[in-house]
């Protein structure tokens, strides 16, 4: 072998080369079938909070494969718009027409499960973590145009931004306190700020309000995504009616007692929200 025909080092062999890890092989498992699910086979992983496969058991949970993940930006969405933490409160008309209660359970999860992902599972106003221990959840910016409620965008929040946004939902259950105090820890409003703000936003509540609104789901159309009996009703009558097929129109009010407490974006029917002050959770303004 010649002086200038030696070869580079060849890389070093790692000692323990690492298994070869075959992907996971995710399922999209309704809350209401993860029972016959999990005795299909079907275990739980709580990093990423989805279930999945097992090798070997796909053939069992075929029913449940998991749909491919949705684009990291949906079909006329704006990013930009309503960055940051503030009181966004949606119509008293409006309740129980939100993007969740018109999308089947599997389809839903699809579409949080990329606000989480596309977030890097932060908290966008906040920062806040998944992996610090904050809970996630996707909240939709919407836009009010002639008597149109439209879906702009979906952002990811954690709870305590999510609840301070609905700030309404958050003096039902005794929480608007600690919803302010969240306010101004991440705006850095003064109370006195923070204060004329949440007024603004009731105020442009009650304005909306007095009007009702149709429900424009444009955003999430092309997707594969599924619509509840309820909603593709709607929208099949709309269709008929020579409407564009993206248009989903508002889902009927439904009874109180489907009222589903733990989605803040939905709202509860009946009841009337208006600002109060020195509420048991602490409220800190006094007028
Ligand atoms: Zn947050």
């Amino acid at each position: 072998m010649g002086l200038f025909s030696r070869r580079p080092p060849a890389p070093a062999a790692p000692a323990f080369p690492a298994p070869r890890q075959a992907a996971r092989q995710w399922l999209d498992v309704p809350f209401s079938e993860k029972d016959e699910a999990k005795s299909a086979g079907a275990r739980w992983d709580p990093a990423t909070e989805r279930w999945y496969a097992p090798p070997g058991r796909m053939r069992q949970l075929e029913q449940w494969a998991a749909l491919p993940d949705l684009p990291d930006l949906l079909p006329g969405e704006d990013r930009t718009l309503g960055g940051g933490l503030f009181v966004d409160l949606v119509p008293q008309s409006c309740w129980w027409t939100n993007t969740r209660s018109a999308l089947r359970e599997e389809s839903w999860d699809r579409v949080r499960r990329m606000v989480y992902r596309r977030a890097g599972n932060r908290c966008e106003a906040c920062d806040a973590s998944r992996a610090d221990g904050a809970r996630l959840e996707a909240h939709e910016r919407w836009e009010y145009a002639g008597g149109v409620q439209h879906l702009r965008r979906l952002i990811c929040l954690c709870q305590p931004c999510h609840t301070t946004t609905h700030m309404g939902l958050a003096q039902i259950r005794g929480a608007a306190g600690s919803a302010a105090r969240h306010l101004m820890d991440v705006t850095h409003m003064t109370p006195a700020q923070a204060g004329a703000h949440i007024e603004a936003a009731f105020a442009t509540w009650r304005t909306r309000s007095a009007q009702s609104w149709e429900l424009d789901l444009s955003m999430l159309s092309g997707l594969g995504l599924r619509l509840t009996p309820e909603a593709a009703a709607k929208r099949d009558a709309a269709r008929r009616a020579g409407r564009d097929d993206a248009w989903v129109p508002r889902v009927m009010p439904r009874r109180d007692d489907d009222a589903d407490d733990s989605d803040p974006c939905s709202g509860a029917a009946t009841l009337t929200i208006t600002p109060v002050y020195g509420d048991g959770d602490g409220w800190p303004f006094r007028h």
